[in-house]
């Protein structure tokens, strides 16, 4: 039995093997805090079971997410039971690999590979070219559509770990090329903190700061992706920004999806965002509701130098936020590849009911 990490997401260190018995740690590499992020890769194990044994707050109420290629993912409770078990709460799970299953890929929550948005882009023949190179010197895609004097910013991934915001990002791509916003250009960076996706780092907390504390208007960017985000937003405006991420690991508010507020001056918009959001939530959308949205300047939710704070305050800005989406959801509200996106299409129905209530109070015209 082979345990690595070797593809794009990895993040795995294997501390003791004994018997079928092992024990993993996921690897914090630059992370000031500790953070729950990790994914490998288990080959040669067919036909064997192995227990695989966990820190604290690594796994989540469905067990591990389970791939057979890295392009679909299901939660191993979904999965033939006969061959795995798992109790939540325990940090371990056990996997019977099936006779011809040579390789199997396990992870923290359902990964959102690279490739998958380049053939997101291609089906949709959007054009993805180099928004900037990375610090380690990768061409970081990006793409831009539509023309129009409305500036909107899309970014998904300033933490690098933050999967499930790339699901709902494309669900808003692929409902707003089906009907565009009106008089608008997007400008779409889905993996901001791209070394880290491909990487496999948490992104979170990194030292100094991570790429969503890199937004301080006093200081220019440290990292080239933001650089690039704050050039753009100079250039061309940002009427409307929003930004793709996942909370902590879970419980509470981490098991649902919610905007981050983010200012006082704008909270009748905030809360007017988050009423037409949760009315255009179907019941295929891992669903939101307005009353779990974070209120600014409580608990963790204080000033900070991020993408949504830093454009929200932008004197031609309308609107701009973070949303979280949770990791796993609950019982009754799970996350699976696909409601993610349709949340994402009935988020872009909310933004273009929204500039049609509102879009006459926009500084733009
Ligand atoms: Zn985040």
């Amino acid at each position: 039995m082979i345990i690595h990490s070797d593809f794009a997401g990895g993040n795995i260190k294997t501390v003791r093997r004994s018997g079928n018995e092992v024990y993993l740690e996921n690897e914090l590499r630059d992370s000031g805090q500790d953070w729950f992020y990790w994914a490998f890769c288990v080959e040669d194990a067919a036909g064997q079971t192995v227990t695989f044994r966990f820190q604290e707050n690594r796994l989540g109420y469905f067990g591990p997410a389970v791939s057979r290629d890295l392009v679909n993912w299901k939660w191993l409770s979904e999965t033939d039971k006969s061959r795995h078990s798992f109790l939540y709460g325990k940090n371990s799970f056990t996997y019977t690999f099936g006779k011809d299953e040579n390789r199997v890929f396990f992870a923290h929550s359902m990964l959102y590979h690279p490739d998958r948005f380049l053939r997101f882009a291609a089906a949709h023949e959007l054009e993805v070219s180099e928004f900037c190179r990375s610090r380690k010197g990768r061409s970081v895609p990006y793409t831009v559509f539509g023309c129009g004097k409305r500036s909107v910013i899309l970014t998904a991934r300033h933490h690098a770990c933050e999967s499930t915001g790339s699901y709902v990002l494309e669900g808003v791509l692929s409902e707003l090329l089906r009907d565009p916003l009106p008089d608008a250009k997007v400008l779409c960076v889905p993996f901001v903190d791209y070394d880290g996706v491909i990487d496999g780092d948490q992104g979170k907390a990194r030292r100094p700061h991570d790429h969503n504390r890199d937004y301080d208007k006093n200081q220019p960017s440290i990292y080239p992706e933001t650089a690039e985000i704050r050039r753009y937003a100079d250039e061309h405006g940002c009427h409307y920004g929003f930004d793709f991420h996942s909370p902590w690991h879970i419980g509470d508010v981490n098991d649902c999806m919610f905007i981050v507020q983010n200012s006082f001056e704008k909270a009748d918009r905030l809360d007017a965002f988050g009423k037409l959001l949760e009315s255009e939530m179907t019941e295929k959308a891992f669903r939101y509701r307005h009353e779990n949205d974070y209120p600014f300047m409580h608990g963790w939710n204080l000033k900070s130098n991020n993408f949504s704070q830093y454009m929200i305050s932008r004197p031609e800005n309308v609107l701009a936020f973070t949303l979280e989406t949770a990791y796993f959801g609950t019982q009754q509200n799970r996350v699976d590849q696909k409601n993610l996106t349709v949340s994402g299409r009935c988020f872009a129905k909310a933004l273009r009911k929204y500039i049609e209530n509102y879009g006459a109070t926009e500084k733009i015209f």
